[in-house]
């Protein structure tokens, strides 16, 4: 296959082998772009590689939320829950433009699991382990003050509810505008671009890296590694993570169906899923259901759809949505910690026992699984990140880079990331955001030039999410496919190829 980038995305990616690096950082989703950011921020030749597109992975999958975890605290993860709170904070003052402010609504039932007056204390302890300083004060609210603000939820046994603030993100667009500033202070980024192999040397290491649009193998020499390969963590010989992976799914309907003008909690036995406002859209979610399929081929099922409808039905009977109600959807993969391992030894961690690892039923539930994450060193120079959620991303990469510092023995200016802005305004502006932008040929062809689009589906889903939003779509994906067969020099049969794997999606 003729090589397909940009001449200035070729042009990196034959820096990256001309010179040895600092550290290479194997995978672009949310975690290998903090790290990233973070390590050309600090002064380190820094190159990432991305075996698809930028925020293939995980990162394009979630839920969105930048979020403490009122279930965490349930669960007593105290630090967990203060860490992620301050963190949502942080993400908020660093790009405004994607993390807002978002009200929840949480109502009790009797019987449920989850008494008011729990809740009320809950929530109050939210507010305090954000410092005081979270997006709003969380509230009570009566039974009649619930009626008047969510007309058609069910109040059977209904207690009362409580309402309390987290963020909203794009979760895409975090990765892509992380990368830009990580591009922007002189980190080398490719995606397309799968790591193969390693060797070690007397003072770093030898990547076997292979470039899947020039279809060309490059040799990458780096004193670190860090594999922030998500799902995929465990899979590589020096990796010394042992994954646990669950599915969650994600519905989008229209918000005419379930006009909520808060996100709102609903309770399922021991777990909890949302509604939540997106523009002129809802997003229902998510399951957690143990998976052990082909990794690439993570999919909404029936059976997911008719279980998150079944809750939200149950809580609002007269929307009494239908399979046929779904605008979008996604499914993602969460890479939970299982275990660790030492020196070749698997170290018990969570749901194993010291000699292995417990039957599926023996585990425990997917969603009483910590999101703590964990940052080793398995071999010298080589780093495991993995874990944790979205809203950790830019703590997990600082205190990556701390001990990549240590290690190198380098002197460095404190980590910034926490203070300075990921982009100027203008950079922003009409091209990232909490929604969709317009469809123009102006923004598709920013993000072909700027923004390492080279598929169809990387403008459709993660440059824009077009794809979870527009009910047209079909009509979307053929004027995209057009401009970019225009700016790319596609020919008919390559633009009729895109449309395929669009549509296959
Ligand atoms: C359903 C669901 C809902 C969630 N909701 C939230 C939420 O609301 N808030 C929150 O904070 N967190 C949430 N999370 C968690 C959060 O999304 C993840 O923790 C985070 O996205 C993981 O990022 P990552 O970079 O580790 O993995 P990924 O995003 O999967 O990135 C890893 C990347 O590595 C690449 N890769 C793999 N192998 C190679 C290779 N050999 N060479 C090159 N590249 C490679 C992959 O292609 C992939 O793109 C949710 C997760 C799920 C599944």
């Amino acid at each position: 296959m003729a090589d397909e980038r940009t001449d200035n995305a070729r042009m990196v990616a034959d820096q990256m082998a001309a010179e040895p690096l600092d550290v290479l950082v194997i995978g672009g989703g949310i975690v290998g772009s903090g790290v990233a950011r973070d390590a050309a921020m600090r002064g380190l030749r820094t190159g990432l590689i991305e075996q698809y597109d930028f925020a293939w992975g995980t990162s394009s999958r979630s839920s969105r939320l930048l979020h403490g975890g009122l279930r965490y605290l349930a669960q007593g993860r105290v630090r967990l829950v203060r860490e992620a709170s301050v963190e949502k904070r942080i993400i908020h003052h660093i790009a405004p433009h994607v993390a807002e402010p978002l009200a929840f609504i949480f109502p009790s039932y009797r019987r449920s699991g989850w008494p008011l007056w729990q809740l009320r204390i809950g929530v109050k302890i939210y507010d305090l382990l954000c410092g005081g300083q979270n997006f709003g004060r969380s509230t009570a609210l009566s039974r009649r003050a619930l009626r008047d603000t969510l007309p058609g939820l069910t109040e059977e046994r209904l207690s009362g509810a409580v309402r309390y603030f987290d963020g909203l993100t794009n979760d895409a667009r975090l990765v892509i505008d992380t990368l830009r500033s990580a591009a922007n202070h002189g980190a080398l980024l490719e995606n397309y671009c799968r790591f193969e192999g390693a060797r070690r040397t007397h003072d770093g290491w030898v990547c076997d890296v292979h470039d899947t649009l020039a279809d060309r193998p490059l040799t990458v020499e780096t004193r670190c590694v860090v594999n922030a390969a998500g799902p995929w963590a465990d899979r590589f010989e020096q990796s010394g993570v042992g994954l646990r992976l669950t599915k969650g799914v994600h519905l989008v309907i229209d918000r005419e169906r379930l006009p909520v003008p808060d996100a709102v909690v609903m309770v399922d036995a021991n777990r909890i899923l949302f509604a939540i406002p997106w523009g002129e859209r809802v997003i229902l979610g998510t399951t957690d259901t143990d998976f052990d399929g082909h990794i690439e081929d993570v999919r909404c099922e029936d059976d997911d759809v008719h279980y998150i409808l079944e809750i939200v039905n149950r809580s609002f009977p007269q929307a009494a949505l239908v399979p046929g109600d779904v605008v979008g959807a996604w499914a993602g993969l969460r890479p939970l910690i299982a275990a660790a391992r030492e020196g070749g030894a698997r170290l018990p961690v969570t749901g194993e026992t010291g000699t292995g690892v417990l039957p599926a039923d023996k585990r425990g539930r997917p969603s009483d699984i910590s999101r703590r994450h964990i940052i080793r060193q398995g071999e010298p120079g080589w780093w495991d990140v993995a874990g944790g959620k979205l809203t950790t991303y830019r703590l997990m990469g600082e205190q990556t880079v701390d001990r990549l510092l240590t290690y190198l023995h380098r002197k460095a200016d404190p980590c910034r990331t926490a203070v300075e802005p990921l982009l100027p305004p203008v950079q922003v502006q009409g091209i990232s955001g909490m929604l969709p932008p317009e469809v123009t040929r102006k923004v598709v062809e920013h993000y072909c030039r700027n923004e390492w689009a080279v598929h169809l589906a990387d403008v459709m889903v993660r440059r824009t999410s077009w794809h979870h939003y527009r009910h047209d779509r079909s009509a979307v994906a053929e004027q995209v496919a057009g401009w970019m067969a225009d700016l790319l020099g596609w020919d008919d049969e390559r633009r009729a190829r895109e449309m395929d794997s669009y549509k296959a999606l």
